[in-house]
């Protein structure tokens, strides 16, 4: 049996590959996350100032043994850091050129400032005296050595912070300095031995001189940071396991403050904000990394180092090359110049916006660095919707801050720009908005259920209370509602109508700007961009690829007759400028025409009333025969522009209440001209009310609506596949490819779609061949009820497809009210963890999701080629696109806006899924 090796140099990346098998998530495990980057940047060729590192294994050895290093680890320790002096010529407690090296933890996954850092380790007196003679700058060093202090002090001695805070403070205040960079190094010198003191009366014992035990010290510190409150509370929150244990890594200190030979700075492969493919970031001459985040001085543009280290710079752009080419991503790097060597500190994959973020992507495969299939799964569908949102306009917001406009900062809680009149409650902002058509931005302390009217009505929300998870933030992330919550220095003054900060004063119904993107708030107008998608040429080819790769045959597999490619997206849309929307986001059919939303039409309500309320059949017909025309041409215009693509009519679903007045409405009138002695149309409002209470319903969502309307009173669907049919037979006869699906909704039982469905299809042939013209046609149903689902063998012997409605599905299955439930008590279901998600925007896998799967099984079994697709709300949300994927769907259908979410999502479907069968998915 070999010995364990406990600590590798970061030059021993093989090793510890072999140690663990040849996977690279071992390495990660040995080394933590930190360590194998260091050794994998090392092994890239990059200059990392040389260190090594002891693994987790020692770590969890330390810990389980109560305290001890395992046998034989500090001696690898010691000899790793020979090899150190070795590489860089300096010498580990040594006056004339010492070695300092830093400490620092590394767990497998990172850990962002929960476990220790100590920096400096090997300064003392001796060598701090030797480095002023090497580099003849006191201040320097003295701040350096004081650094140590401090940090060893807290760190691996546990003094509180405060110690030494506070008397700094003070030493700083009897100065008369605001900031460290105004204190000489004879402050510093003063402040070492204050610190030391410091130590020694909260210890009893002097701060350690010998630099070794400093090293074993900090080491042991660091094994011990790994069961810390703060490192086990975050490893709770993070779902990270508590045996990984953490590694610690021993690294060269160097310095950018040696001189002007000397820098540091940060960088951007490439620019951040917009994916130019261009270096982007600052350094600055002779100082330290925290001089460039402090912004003290003010800092270079990375450019400029090509003419003061015309060298280094070269150098620079090559090392940056090779690590993009090797993580094959925009990097985000630290790095020091150390007397003209340069030495790269960190290197990792950085953050961009949502832009940046697709045309790096489109860039990157166009460039060879990764596959179009890498760069459709980089793009997050959130980007897709941000870049779709809109947003402020950079510079007017530039300016907007420099007048002094800023008003507030809070959470940015949900993305996007709002602009509009300040309202302080739910119920003068849902007036405000609705009634007087104002913009509203709805401003409270913090929100509560009650509200959510007024959040809905609003175009952005401000609280100055409450986090990121806070009932306003939830709720405006579901919504898609801009939020920023917790901007905690305004002063909101319910009684007055009015905030304030620091004395400015906005009064309610004055103007704000609310950035949610950002978390900030301006004083009055600023104007929003929002791109057309026609403008965004990388996303248009990042979509296009993600098409092409839905468009793959045999990216699924599947029995005969089911779809072997992904999905396609298609689109809800009632009316032709809808359609064309649609299309030129990219849908390939439409999925889903409310027809009745027709109806609402001012000039056609009344023939719709006038129909509903004949007393006769011939009354009924002619009123029908004036809606005819309409329907008419409003189903041409969607054939043209869907010209060659699937368009699917839905019959009337609505019970026909909706389309009346309402009974109180009614009520109140007819009393009032009582009581007013008016008699003038009495009459008339009297019937109506008859009328109107004829057709009430206790339970109209479960009542007579759609097919069962149909059945009671097929005049109206007779008419309207009339229509729909001469509409395609005209359109056809001027060279346009109609492709008409009829769908009829609600149906709950076979025996429904048999009385109904041969007599519109005997409708369409009629038309048909009226018009002397053949055109592909279909006739299906929705889904939304359990029963149709569970019945699926049976409904699909007479429907030719299937359409989910999933809002009504949803609503059935759980028996929550699609329109009350949110309102009265599901939003706090999902606050409380009752419910993981609001299942009228996701699909809820385990119960809905599952009669979903059933039915396009059972109805495969009938037809085998039954085209299945989705058009509730869920057909636009990346999760439950994802789940129609899995069960075999055609396409999902959505508002023609989450088009380009969908088709992202889509793709992500498929190549997740790649290879997998269908039926055996889980
Ligand atoms: C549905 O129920 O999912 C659906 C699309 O129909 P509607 O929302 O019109 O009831
Ligand atoms: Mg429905």
């Amino acid at each position: 049996m070999t010995e364990k090796k406990w600590v590798y140099l970061f030059s021993e990346v093989e090793e510890a590959e072999k140690a663990v098998g040849g996977n690279w998530d071992g390495v990660r495990a040995l080394l933590g996350g930190k360590g194998s980057g260091l050794a994998d940047m090392t092994r890239a060729g990059v200059p990392v100032p040389p260190g090594f590192t002891v693994t987790t294994e020692a770590c969890n050895a330390y810990l389980a043994s109560g305290g001890q290093f395992p046998p034989g680890m500090w001696e690898e320790e010691l000899a790793a850091l020979k090899k150190v002096e070795e590489i860089t010529g300096k010498r580990f407690g040594y006056a004339e050129n010492p070695l300092l090296v830093s400490c620092r933890s590394g767990a497998k996954f990172s850990m962002p400032g929960m476990m220790d850092t100590v920096l400096n380790i090997g300064m003392n007196d001796e060598t701090a005296a030797g480095m002023v003679k090497l580099t003849g700058d006191e201040r320097f060093v003295f701040d350096a050595y004081r650094r140590l202090v401090q940090m060893f002090g807290e760190v691996v001695l546990g003094i509180p912070d405060e110690a030494f805070e506070v008397p700094l403070e003070e030493y700083k205040q009897k100065k008369g300095v605001k900031s460290d960079t105004e204190l000489t190094a004879e402050d510093w010198k003063y402040l070492v031995d204050l610190f030391k003191k410091v130590v020694r009366e909260h210890k009893g014992f002097d701060f350690p001189q010998d630099p070794y035990e400093q090293l074993r010290l900090a080491t042991e510190a660091v094994f011990k940071s790994w069961n810390g409150k703060r490192a086990v509370d975050y490893r709770n929150a993070a779902g990270i396991p508590h045996d990984l244990g953490t590694a610690v890594n021993i690294q060269t200190m160097v310095f950018g403050n040696m001189g002007w030979e000397s820098g540091t700075g940060v960088a951007f492969t490439r620019d951040p904000a917009t994916g130019e493919k261009k270096m982007y970031g600052d350094y600055l001459l002779n100082a330290q990394g925290e001089d460039v985040v402090a912004g003290i001085r003010n800092t270079e543009k990375i450019e400029n180092l090509a003419k003061e280290m015309p060298d280094v710079y070269q150098q620079f752009l090559e090392i940056c090359d090779r690590l993009e080419r090797h993580y094959r991503d925009m990097q985000d790097v630290e790095f020091t110049i150390e007397k003209g060597h340069l030495w790269m500190l960190q290197t990792r994959t950085g953050k961009r916006t949502a832009k940046a973020a697709v045309k790096m992507a489109v860039d990157m495969a166009n460039e060879g660095l990764i596959t179009k299939e890498e760069a459709i799964l980089r793009i997050r569908p959130e980007d897709v919707d941000t870049l779709l949102h809109p947003q402020f306009d950079l510079r007017a917001k530039e300016l907007a801050r420099k007048e002094g406009n800023l008003y507030a900062t809070g959470v940015n809680a949900s993305p996007g720009a709002a602009v509009g009149r300040v309202y302080f409650d739910a119920d003068t902002a849902e007036r405000m908005a609705k009634e007087e058509h104002q913009d509203v931005i709805m401003v409270r302390p913090f929100t509560k259920p009650d509200d959510v009217h007024g959040m809905l009505a609003a175009k952005g929300i401000l609280t100055s209370e409450g986090g990121a998870t806070s009932h306003a933030a939830v709720v405006a992330r579901q919504f898609g509602v801009p939020c920023v919550v917790g901007a905690a220095m305004i002063r909101i003054d319910l009684e007055n109508r009015q905030m304030s900060v620091d004395g400015k004063v906005v009064k309610e119904g004055e103007w704000v700007s609310v950035d949610g993107t950002s978390g900030e708030v301006f004083l009055g107008k600023i104007p929003t961009i929002a791109p057309t998608l026609e403008e965004q040429t990388d996303l248009l080819t990042l979509l296009k690829w993600a098409d092409e790769i839905c468009a793959t045959p045999g990216i699924r597999q599947a029995p005969p007759g089911w779809p072997t490619t992904g999905l396609q997206v298609w689109a809800n849309a009632d009316y032709p400028a809808d359609a064309r929307r649609a299309r030129s986001y990219g849908a390939v059919g439409i999925g889903l025409c409310r027809t009745e939303h027709m109806f609402f039409e001012p000039e056609r309500l009344p023939i719709v009333q006038r129909m509903i309320l004949a007393k006769t059949s011939a009354d009924r017909k002619a009123a029908l025969d004036e809606l005819l025309p309409y329907q008419r041409s409003d189903f041409e215009g969607l054939f043209e522009a869907m010209d060659g693509y699937p368009v699917i009519i839905r019959l009337i679903d609505p019970p026909l209440h909706e389309f009346l007045p309402s009974q109180e409405e009614l009520l109140e009138d007819v009393i009032t001209m009582r009581v007013k002695g008016e008699v003038e149309g009495l009459t008339e409002r009297e019937e109506l009310l008859r009328s109107v209470r004829a057709l009430h319903e206790s339970n109209p969502m479960m009542g007579l609506r759609g097919i069962r309307l149909s059945i009671m009173m097929p005049e109206i669907v007779e008419m309207q596949v009339r229509a729909i049919f001469e509409a395609a037979a005209n359109v056809t006869l001027r060279g346009v490819h109609a492709k008409p699906e009829v769908m009829i909704p609600l149906t709950g039982t076979v025996n429904e779609l048999n009385v109904i469905q041969p007599r519109l299809v005997e409708i369409a042939r009629q038309v048909m061949n009226e018009k002397g013209v053949d055109f592909p046609y279909k006739f299906g149903t929705m889904i939304e009820i359990p029963r149709a689902a569970l019945t699926a063998g049976e409904i699909a012997s007479v429907a030719e497809f299937f359409s989910f409605g999933t809002n009504d599905l949803t609503q059935m299955t759980y028996g929550y009210s699609r329109d009350d439930a949110e309102r009265n008590f599901l939003l706090k279901y999902v606050e409380e963890g009752i419910l993981p998600k609001n299942p009228f925007q996701t699909i809820d896998r385990e119960g809905v999701g599952r009669l979903m799967k059933i039915c396009v099984e059972e109805g495969r079994t009938t037809r085998p080629d039954l085209e299945v697709g989705i058009c509730g709300e869920h057909g636009g949300d990346p999760e439950s696109i994802e789940f129609c994927h899995v069960i075999g769907q055609n396409y999902v259908s959505c508002s023609p806006f989450r088009v380009p979410v969908a088709r992202l999502s889509a793709a992500h479907a498929a190549l997740k899924h790649k290879g997998v069968s269908i039926l055996e998915d889980k």
